[in-house]
C-alpha cells in the first residue's frame, strides 16, 4: 500500500475502538491526522501516544459528531492545519441499549440516529465541498452488518446502519465526477468496547461466555480484530482505491452469508 504521507485524513470516534486502530494504522504510514471524538480524555491520551510514537502532525478536536457546529469546527481545524483534506474516516458511533422494538427507549432511540445518522450526514455535507476543492478523495462511512441485515433487538441501530449504506451509494453517485470514491465497511463482531458492553448486557453474569457463545457461530470461530478493519480501511482511504465505488464491504469473517447454523 502507498504511503500516506502529505495525506491529511480526518478521523471521528478516533479516541478508542476501530478509529483508534485506523488512526495508529495510518499514523505508521506518516498520514497528517485530524483525529475527533467526544472523549477528551481518552482522546489527548491517543493523539499524544500517535504523535510521540510516529513523529507525525496530529490535530486533535474534541467534539459531538451528532451537533452540526462541531462538525463544522472539526473539517475547519483540519483544512487549518493541513490547509487540504484528502480522507475521511467517517467512523463515530453508539449501539444504543438493546431491546425489543416496541419497547424500545425512544430518547435512546432518537440518540442512536442523532449520532450514527445525522453524525455521517453532517460529516458529509462539510468533507465533501473539501474534497471537491481538493480535486478528489475518499471516504470510508462506517455501517455494520447490521446496515445490510437485520439484528434482534438493535432496531435503530439497524436502521441507523441502513441509512449510513444508502448515504454511501449517493455520495458515490453524486461525487464520482470528482474523483471522490466513497464507500462503507459492515463490520461484524469486532472486539472493541463497544462490543464489550454489548456482550455485558446480553450476559450481565458471564460476559466471556457470550463472547464466547457468538464467536463459535461465527465461520471463523473467532471475533475479527480492530487491526484487520483498519487495514481494510486504510486501502479505501488509499490512492489504491480508484474505481471501488458505492459499495458497503462486509467484513464480518464472512458470518452475514450465513442462514442457520455453521
Ligand atoms: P467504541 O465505542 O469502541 O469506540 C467509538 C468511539 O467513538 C469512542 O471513542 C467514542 O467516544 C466515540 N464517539 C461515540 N459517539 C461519538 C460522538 N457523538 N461524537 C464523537 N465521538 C463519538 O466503538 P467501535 O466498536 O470502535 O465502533 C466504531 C464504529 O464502528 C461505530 O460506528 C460502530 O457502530 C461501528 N461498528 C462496530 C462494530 C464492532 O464490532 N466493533 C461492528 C459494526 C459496526
Amino acid at each position: 500500500m502507498k504511503t500516506f504521507k502529505n495525506k491529511s485524513i480526518i478521523i471521528t470516534g478516533a479516541a478508542m475502538g476501530l478509529g483508534y486502530a485506523t488512526a495508529k494504522f495510518l499514523a505508521e504510514k506518516g498520514a497528517d491526522l485530524t483525529l475527533v471524538d467526544f472523549n477528551k480524555e481518552k482522546l489527548e491520551e491517543t493523539a499524544k501516544e500517535l504523535k510521540d510514537a510516529f513523529s507525525i502532525r496530529v490535530v486533535s478536536v474534541v467534539a459531538d459528531v451528532s451537533k452540526e457546529e462541531s462538525v463544522k469546527e472539526y473539517v475547519a481545524k483540519a483544512k487549518e492545519a493541513f490547509s487540504k483534506i484528502d480522507g475521511f474516516y467517517n467512523n463515530a458511533g453508539i449501539e444504543g441499549r438493546q431491546a425489543d422494538m416496541v419497547d424500545y427507549d425512544l430518547d435512546v432511540f432518537k440518540k442512536v440516529i442523532d449520532i450514527n445518522l445525522m453524525g455521517v450526514y453532517y460529516g458529509l455535507r462539510y468533507v465533501l465541498p473539501e474534497l471537491v476543492a481538493n480535486g478528489g478523495g475518499r471516504i470510508v462511512n462506517v455501517a455494520s452488518v447490521g446496515g445490510i441485515r437485520g439484528v434482534l433487538n438493535q432496531t435503530p441501530y439497524v436502521a441507523s446502519k441502513h441509512a449510513v449504506a444508502g448515504m454511501t451509494k449517493n455520495a458515490a453517485l453524486e461525487y464520482g465526477k470528482h474523483q471522490i470514491f466513497t464507500n462503507a465497511i459492515a463490520p461484524g463482531a469486532i472486539l472493541t468496547p463497544m462490543v464489550a458492553e454489548a456482550f455485558k448486557q446480553v450476559n450481565p453474569d458471564d460476559p466471556k461466555a457470550a463472547e464466547a457463545d457468538y464467536a463459535q457461530r461465527n465461520p471463523t470461530r473467532r471475533l475479527g480484530k480492530p487491526e484487520e478493519v483498519a487495514s481494510l480501511v486504510a486501502y479505501l482511504l488509499s490512492d489504491d482505491c480508484n474505481y471501488v465505488n458505492g459499495q458497503v464491504i462486509a467484513i464480518d469473517g464472512g458470518e452475514s452469508n450465513m442462514y442457520g447454523n455453521a
